[in-house]
C-alpha cells in the first residue's frame, strides 16, 4: 500500500499539550510542514479565539476539528456547546468533535443517558447547521462509557446519525474502534458523507492508563494501513489527525522531536 500523502497529516494539539501553547503548536506545524491542526478549547481560550483565527490563517493551516463539544449529561452542557459551535464556526473547522458524556453522577441507567444524548444533539444540531459546523460524534472505547462517552461503537454512532439526519457524522479514532469486529462494515456504511474526521495513534500492550497511555503510530498493535484502506475505500478524503495522549512518554519529549516522528511514522507505518 502506498504511503499517505504527507499533506494529509494534521496535528491534534493534545499530542503536545504539556509542551506547547496553541500558538507554539500552530508555529510548530508550519515549521514541520504539517498542514492541519485540531485545537482543544482550553488552549484556544488561553490564546484567544481571534488571535488563534489569525495565526492559523497566517500559516494557512486547515482546522480538521475542534475538540470538543458534547458532555451532554453534564449540567452546563447547552451553553458550553453553543460556545463550541461559535468557536468552530470562527475557526472554519471541518467539524466540532462531540465526546458525548457518560452516566450522570449517581446513575446506573445507560439507556436513559443515551436517550438524553440523542435529545441533546437534536436540540443543538439546527444551530450547528445554521453556523455551518458539522457535528462529529466520536465513539469512545467502552472502558470510558461511564465517565466520558456512552456511545461506544461506530454502529451505535451511525444509528444516532441516521436518527438525527443531516449535518452530523462521526470521527473515527482508531484508538477507540480498532478492536470492533464490525469496524470495516461500519466504515463502509458511514461512507464519505458521515466520516468527518480520522484520528490516528496506536494501542500499546500493555496499556497502563485508561486515558493517557496512547502510543505513537507503529509502536502498538493497530493495523493502521488496513483501517486507512477501509476509510479511503469509503471515500474519505479529509486529513489524518495524530492524537496521542501520553503522560509517560510523548508529553515528556521535546515537541519538535514529537512532530518530526509523527511525520516519519505517518509516512512509514500508517
Ligand atoms: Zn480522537
Amino acid at each position: 500500500m502506498a504511503s499517505p500523502d504527507p499533506r494529509r497529516l494534521s496535528l491534534n494539539t493534545a499530542t503536545v499539550k504539556e509542551q506547547w501553547t496553541l500558538a507554539q503548536a500552530i508555529e510548530g506545524c508550519a515549521r514541520h510542514g504539517i498542514r492541519g491542526i485540531a485545537p482543544w478549547r482550553d488552549k484556544l481560550a488561553e490564546l484567544g479565539l481571534q488571535k488563534a483565527v489569525s495565526l492559523i490563517k497566517a500559516h494557512d493551516l486547515r482546522v480538521t476539528g475542534l475538540c470538543r463539544g458534547g458532555f451532554f449529561t453534564a449540567k452546563d452542557w447547552l451553553d458550553d456547546n453553543r460556545r463550541a459551535i461559535e468557536e468552530a464556526h470562527e475557526l472554519q473547522a471541518d467539524c466540532l468533535v462531540l465526546v458525548v458524556g457518560g452516566l450522570p453522577a449517581g446513575s446506573k441507567d445507560l439507556g436513559k443517558a443515551r436517550e438524553r444524548i440523542r435529545e441533546s444533539i437534536a436540540l443543538i444540531l439546527p444551530e450547528a447547521q445554521a453556523a455551518g459546523v458539522p457535528l462529529a460524534i466520536e465513539p469512545l472505547h467502552p472502558m470510558q462509557a461511564a465517565d466520558r462517552a456512552c456511545v461506544n461503537t461506530l454502529e451505535q454512532a451511525l444509528d444516532l446519525c441516521d436518527a438525527l439526519g443531516e449535518g452530523i457524522g462521526v470521527a473515527v479514532d482508531v484508538y477507540h474502534v480498532w478492536w470492533d469486529p464490525k469496524l470495516e462494515e461500519q466504515i463502509a456504511r458511514a461512507g464519505r458523507k458521515r466520516i468527518l474526521g480520522y484520528h490516528i495513534c496506536d494501542w500499546l500492550v500493555p496499556t497502563r492508563d485508561l486515558l493517557n497511555d496512547r502510543g505513537m503510530m507503529g509502536d502498538g498493535v493497530i493495523d493502521l494501513p488496513r483501517i486507512r484502506g477501509s476509510i479511503e475505500a469509503a471515500g474519505y478524503a479529509g486529513m489524518h489527525e495524530v492524537e496521542i495522549f501520553s503522560e509517560r512518554d510523548w508529553w515528556r519529549r521535546d515537541a519538535d522531536e514529537v512532530l518530526r516522528i509523527c511525520r516519519e511514522r505517518f509516512a512509514s507505518v500508517t
